[in-house]
């Protein structure tokens, strides 16, 4: 997806022009908080500082569009214990969310940064979903033990869907983005303190001086010199990175005496097109496919954790792999549409004709997916482990991608304590410094996990937002509160205010392959729980509808919400069953 620039949503009082000193020709700006870099984390931070109370928040940005890696983000959120989980019957829990991190990280995590992301998953759910986002159905990814990750209902990418909704509040905020505009070095008094930002916009260099600044300028998966500087052994690897991605908040913060940890931690992902870089979504073999091999062998368990599937997939001939799913899995996902759509999958009617098309041996291919058919049905993998196989990859048609490992995250970075405080090479916080996303190090350790990227964007970005607010007002900002703390996630009302009996009501629905039945929990006015008891529907397409219709039910509280892809009569059955259950509670 592309994403617009923001044009004309800010406001004069936000950035005040004060005298130029640097050049007479650009004049010189003045504002409380200066958020670098206008991606996940940085957008995140700059409306949580104004949803606290700041005025002069403005965000600068490079490129000419925001979004950064993040509107590439593919997978979703992780988060626990929350009341999609719960909805789903998921047993899920802060310490299993930590403990799942620590160890998809070997242990070389910061556990003090772990234990604030898993602590603050569950309202960073509700905080995207407040502000307008789609984070309501839960599924299973690499490294957790459970269904953690929070996606769109529609089963698309998360990265559009997330930098839309903060695209959006940001305008509705009147949030000023200086797009084009590099930082290019952040200024610090002789106590090391912030007291503004060098940048150089299409009207030349100038200084905004400012009492806060947030660094989210992001990673330097795109600068290969700096990829091979911390690892030697990435060199010649293709990156799936936007430009930008190129490390200008690592090189800033150093030359003001910032920490650094981990930067030799660079994460490869497993499943990338070595033609055009597009990523597979984890989600693809989260939802069933597999990986074989040039010889049409499996080889791992796909959904091991990533630097052991890249691993892996390096070591089969050429280093590269096919990523094979079904009819069914493709049903499940909406995100490989757009797959398809790119030409970058291949398709046949039948494993034979799969095989051949791919140059892979038809019988070796044949063995393999009757093989795994058979441990998907016994509901155990003897060659590999793999624990979750949703599908048993039989229905025609079939599909291939071809596959290989990218540079995909810089997981060190910039030191930070729990607070989002950017901590010098001693360990003290650099005053008026602070930093979150993927710039950070320590969330991640030696890997991470799918889903933990967007978690640490917005849980790290809110936290930095917060702390510079109040580090300002501390420090005779100027801030004034504007909104008011009812926007907090934790007194956030649903979109629509619902007024229904309380009780527990039943519903009949018409789906795909008959009868819905369902029964829906009002409590306190509110529809609650809404349970799928009986039904003839594929499984499979059924839980997918499952999740997207009944999760937006809830939070819009009405049952005119979207039906899921692939699962439209499904959806419209347990609309219509939940419709038929609220009509006694009227
Ligand atoms: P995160 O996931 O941590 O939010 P992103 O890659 O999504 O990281 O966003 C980082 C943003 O920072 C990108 O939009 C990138 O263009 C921007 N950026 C990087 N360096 C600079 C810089 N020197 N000045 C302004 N913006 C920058």
């Amino acid at each position: 997806m592309v994403v617009g620039p923001i044009t004309g949503c800010g406001t004069e009082s936000a950035v005040n022009e004060t005298p130029g000193t640097s050049t007479p020709a650009v004049q010189d700006k003045s504002t409380d908080i200066v958020v670098i870099g206008a991606g996940g984390a940085g957008m995140t931070a700059a409306i949580q500082a104004v949803q606290d109370g700041a005025k002069n928040v403005v965000l600068v940005e490079k490129m000419p569009i925001t979004g950064g890696n993040s509107v590439r983000s593919t997978g979703g959120l992780n988060a626990a214990p929350t009341k999609y989980q719960e909805r789903d019957g998921i047993k899920d829990s802060i310490e299993l969310f930590v403990e799942d991190t620590m160890k998809g990280g070997h242990n070389l995590n910061d556990e003090s940064l772990v234990r604030t992301l898993a602590e603050n998953s569950a309202a960073a759910v509700d905080w995207v979903n407040d502000i307008g986002g789609d984070l309501s159905v839960v599924g299973m990814f690499g490294g957790a033990s459970v269904k953690r990750i929070h996606r769109p209902s529609d089963t698309s990418a998360v990265g559009p869907m997330l930098v839309t909704t903060l695209n959006n509040k940001v305008e509705e905020l009147g949030i000023p983005v200086l797009l084009n505009t590099k930082a290019e070095e952040i200024l610090v008094d002789a106590n090391g303190a912030v007291t503004g930002v060098k940048v150089t916009g299409e009207e030349g260099t100038y200084t905004i001086k400012t009492k806060a600044v947030v660094l989210a300028t992001g990673g330097f998966g795109a600068n290969a010199e700096m990829v091979t500087k911390y690892k030697p052994a990435l060199a010649g690897f293709a990156t799936t990175n936007h430009k930008g991605a190129t490390g200008d908040g690592i090189v800033m913060a150093e030359k003001i005496g910032a920490g650094f940890v981990d930067m030799e931690q660079i994460q490869t992902h497993p499943t990338v097109n070595p033609t055009d870089q597009t990523i597979y979504t984890e989600g693809v073999r989260g939802n069933g496919a597999i990986l074989v091999n040039k010889e049409g062998k499996r080889f791992i368990n796909e959904l091991e954790t990533r630097d052991v599937v890249s691993e892996a997939i390096l070591k089969q001939t050429e280093g590269q792999a096919y990523l094979l799913f079904d009819q069914e899995v493709r049903e499940s996902l909406k995100a490989i549409e757009s797959y398809i759509k790119g030409g970058i999958i291949v398709e046949a009617d039948t494993i034979e004709g799969l095989a051949e098309q791919i140059g892979v041996d038809p019988a070796n291919l044949k063995e393999t997916m009757e093989k795994y058919a058979g441990y998907q049905a016994s509901g155990s993998d003897p060659d590999f482990g793999r624990a979750s196989m949703e599908f048993p990859l039989t229905q025609s048609k079939y599909y291939a991608g071809l596959c290989a490992p990218a540079v995909h995250h810089t997981m060190g970075g910039v030191k930070i304590n729990t607070e989002a405080q950017v901590l010098n090479t001693d360990g003290n916080p650099i005053p008026g410094l602070f930093a979150g996303g993927e710039i950070t190090g320590g969330v991640h350790g030696g890997n991470r996990l799918g889903g933990n990227a967007v978690a640490d964007i917005v849980i790290f970005g809110r936290i930095a937002g917060s702390a510079a607010h109040a580090y300002v007002m501390e420090n005779g900002g100027t801030t004034e509160p504007t909104i008011q703390a009812a926007a907090k996630p934790a007194e956030a009302k649903p979109e629509v205010e619902a007024n229904y009996k309380d009780g527990t009501y039943t519903g009949v629905g018409q789906g795909k392959g008959g009868e819905i039945k369902v029964e829906v929990v009002v409590k306190d006015g509110e529809v609650i729980k809404v349970t799928l008891k009986d039904h003839a529907e594929t499984p499979g397409i059924f839980e997918n509808a499952e999740e997207g219709v009944v999760g937006e039910i809830i939070r819009k509280q009405i049952t005119e919400v979207d039906a899921v892809g692939g699962a439209t009569m499904t959806s419209e059955g347990i609309k219509a069953a939940v419709a038929q259950a609220l009509e006694a509670a009227k």
